[in-house]
């Protein structure tokens, strides 16, 4: 692979505020505000930053439209928010998300566990949900989850992802990007997925990937996904996240570990790393746990050890 076929700059969006702190126990709207406003100094141009589900569902996300108008927003940086159904997007448009994400998963087992509903029945409802907000001028990202396998029914096919891919573009959404919801993925799911959507005429280019580094793989996918032209990933800070009923488990991959790995490849990414990790030692207090990410502990760049290290 010719290294002058990455892209050369790559677009990320900054998830701890949702995906990350939604599987820590909860902290306050104001340390959830602390800290977005903190990631919106940093350079970063897209926060998921909250979620309008029910709170009897998922407490640590109660309070959505108190963070949203608690934030100081910064221009150029667009605020998501993940809505589960059309009640959940008129909630998400009331309380000026910029954006709004809509998940369907790639597995019936999944789509039914997380949302109660067919994938047919969550298509249509992205239909209802695309109206609603083009009308309001604000953008939809759909994310397909558990992309690359699942917890329910093992492994997924490829095929199977493209086509609801292909028919959520249809709906008229404005993004795609594809979850590792289980931390399954390994560099050659991460091909066979690609293969196939680019056989359902989406260009690599054109989609996002997120990645959770449950088993150890999250920067070797991104790197299959930047030998594949992909120039948007999901990354949360510290690698917030996790999974409640697993002790130690690892949530996202770490948003300062990949821009440092981007950078040093010289991949732009437009983000200041030392105040990234800033926020990363914050979000590790925010969260009273030590988080998983590394460059924070290391340092940008390893020092120069004198003597005998291998
Ligand atoms: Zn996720």
């Amino acid at each position: 692979m010719n290294r002058s076929e990455y892209p050369r700059s790559v677009a990320i969006r900054e998830v701890g505020p949702r995906d990350g702190l939604q599987n820590e126990a909860p902290i306050s709207v104001g340390e959830r505000v602390r800290l977005i406003d903190a990631l919106s100094l940093t350079g970063l141009r897209r926060i998921e930053a909250a979620s309008f589900v029910a709170p009897s569902a998922i407490p640590a996300m109660a309070g959505a439209e108190e963070v949203m108008a608690g934030i100081k927003r910064k221009t150029g940086i667009a605020y998501s928010a993940l809505v589960p159904n059309l009640r959940g997007a008129e909630r998400g448009l009331a309380a000026n998300s910029d954006e709004l994400e809509v998940v369907i998963s790639a597995s019936e087992t999944h789509n039914q566990r997380n949302v109660n509903r067919t994938i047919d029945e969550s298509l249509a409802a992205v239909i209802e949900i695309v109206a609603l907000a083009h009308g309001a001028g604000k953008k939809v990202d759909a994310i397909v989850s558990t992309t690359f396998g699942c917890a329910y029914e093992g492994d997924v096919e490829p095929s199977r992802v493209a086509a609801i891919a292909a028919t959520l573009r249809e709906t008229g959404v404005d993004g795609l990007s594809f979850g590792d919801t289980t931390g399954m993925a390994s560099p050659r799911r991460v091909h066979e997925v690609l293969d196939a959507i680019e056989g359902a005429g989406i260009a690599a280019n054109d989609v996002g990937l997120h990645f959770h580094n449950t088993r150890g793989a999250g920067l070797a996918n991104v790197l299959a996904g930047l030998d594949r032209g992909v120039s948007q990933f999901d990354a949360s800070v510290g690698g917030l996240g996790g999974c409640p009923y697993a002790p130690g488990a690892t949530g996202n991959i770490v948003t300062e570990d990949l821009v440092h790995m981007l950078m040093d490849m010289g991949i732009e990414t437009g983000v200041d790393l030392d105040a990234l990790i800033g926020c990363a030692l914050l979000a590790q207090e925010l969260v009273g746990r030590e988080l998983p990410g590394q460059v924070m502990r290391s340092g940008p760049r390893s020092k120069t050890v004198e003597g005998a290290t291998t």
